[in-house]
């Protein structure tokens, strides 16, 4: 509204703002940016900036690529690193098309579908809380670490308290509430948690945050990655995923009469995504290397079940306390911070929607380790697995119309498309593993 945009023009005058930054994502989850002079700012925000849609991976053909970048005034920020003067800064933007109408390909559309679909059933909030763990690296060449600590090791050991420090605080000037941050449990590994948004507002600060860790590591010389799994024999890096759904003030996941404090909606909602699990797996991990890090042993889900406080479960629901009705919410554990956020957000919420809707049951909770069950224990108590690769994971997706709903016809068909090729391309190479392990001996 008027009102927003005024304040923006303040706010870029008061802080010298000579560049805003458009940003958005591509169906990949690709942050993509272009930036326009303050000059420009005021015609941006009545009537977005016109770009060629055709090179962003998952959107249009040359025929039809012109697209307009439609700024959101609410995520007007300067960048912590600016300089005082001539300061840099940026916004998210949706993307329309010439006409001014949401363009299909835009991941912010799909979540914001998702969303809509969620205050139709009397949902006011998707609260949602991702924990994204990753790696500093010496550079990107290789995968030397900077220190071999482990779960919340401090000392000399964590080479990297101050850069995280450094980025926590760039997080907070960003506006983004940070909760806790530690070293993780592989060599070099680390995470940030953010205080729980509703999906949107998370969702844009996800992509800030990625782009301030990878930041703040180039300007001290380090790499960060957000890659699942890069090293072999130890812990991956995931994207935990905390979520609840509020009525008002109310959070209708809880229920202070039930034995796990969960309402038929929560327990709906878990099915939902339990029983989806598999074919929504082209989305929240999205990636070869992702297949790497769902596999036993890492903490890491690749059962499909849930439990109250076993981490090799897909689902865990946190703390059962009565009176703690705000935390109340369940945890997924098997997206990466690889994945496109808006598309994971958007997938998880219909899974668990359509839960509901459909009035799942959820099973009995699973306390066991299920690692250490065998394949015989698991078929008589049929737990099924996770895709094992991201050929599995396409094939699930191709049968899915839940996915083909959540997505829309056009990034369904264009990111089967993409992962199509990246699986064709992975499936045909030679690898070391296979000159070692036959060549010896055919
Ligand atoms: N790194 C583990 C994973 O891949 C999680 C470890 C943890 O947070 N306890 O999901
Ligand atoms: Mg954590
Ligand atoms: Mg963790
Ligand atoms: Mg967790």
């Amino acid at each position: 509204d008027a009102q927003a945009k005024q304040q923006v023009l303040q706010q870029a005058k008061a802080a010298d703002v000579k560049f805003i930054r458009m940003w958005f994502t591509d169906i990949l989850g690709t942050l993509k940016s272009f930036a326009l002079t303050v000059e420009e700012l005021e015609d941006a925000l009545d009537g977005g900036l016109g770009f060629d849609g055709s090179s962003i991976t998952g959107y249009n053909d040359i025929e039809e690529s012109d697209m307009i970048a439609m700024p959101d005034p609410s995520t007007f920020q300067v960048f912590p690193w600016s300089p005082k003067e001539n300061a840099v800064a940026r916004m998210f933007c949706d993307v329309q098309t010439p006409d001014g109408d949401p363009y299909v390909g835009d991941p912010r559309h799909v979540l914001r579908r998702a969303l809509e679909r969620a205050t139709e059933m009397g949902f006011d909030n998707f609260f949602v809380g991702p924990e994204l763990e990753f790696f500093y690296f010496k550079d990107s060449n290789g995968t030397e670490p900077l220190d071999y600590g482990g779960y919340f090791d401090l000392t000399t050991l964590d080479a990297a308290t101050s850069l995280r420090r450094e980025t926590v605080l760039a997080l907070q000037q960003f506006g983004i509430h940070v909760e806790y941050s530690h070293h993780e449990v592989a060599h070099s590994q680390h995470e940030i948690d953010l205080r729980f948004d509703d999906a949107m507002t998370m969702a844009d600060k996800v992509m800030t945050y990625k782009t301030v860790v990878k930041e703040i590591a180039t300007r001290h010389g380090v790499y960060a990655t957000f890659m699942p799994k890069p090293l072999q024999n130890q812990n991956g890096s995931g994207m935990h995923t905390h979520q609840s759904l509020f009525q008002g003030d109310k959070n209708a996941f809880f229920d202070g009469d039930d034995q796990y404090f969960l309402s038929d909606t929560a327990k709906s909602f878990i099915a939902g995504q339990l029983r989806h699990a598999r074919e929504l797996s082209i989305i929240f991990a999205q990636n070869v290397n992702s297949y790497k890090r769902l596999v036993p042993g890492y903490e890491a889900p690749v059962y499909i079940a849930w439990s109250r406080k076993n981490r090799s479960a897909l689902v865990r629901v946190p703390g059962f306390h009565p009176g703690q009705e705000k935390s109340t919410r369940m945890e997924l554990r098997c997206p990466d911070p690889s994945a496109n956020i808006y598309l994971t957000m958007a997938a998880l919420l219909h899974a668990g929607l359509e839960g509901i809707e459909k009035g799942y049951e959820l099973p009995e909770p699973m306390e066991r380790n299920l690692y250490n069950l065998t394949h015989e224990e698991r078929e008589k108590m049929g737990i099924e697995s996770l895709p094992g690769s991201l050929g599995e994971a396409i094939e699930e997706a191709e049968k899915s119309e839940l996915l083909y709903k959540a997505l829309g016809e056009h990034v369904y068909n264009r990111l089967l498309n993409v992962k199509r090729e990246e699986w064709d391309e992975y499936r045909m190479q030679v690898t070391p593993y296979e000159l070692e392990k036959y060549l010896p001996i055919l």
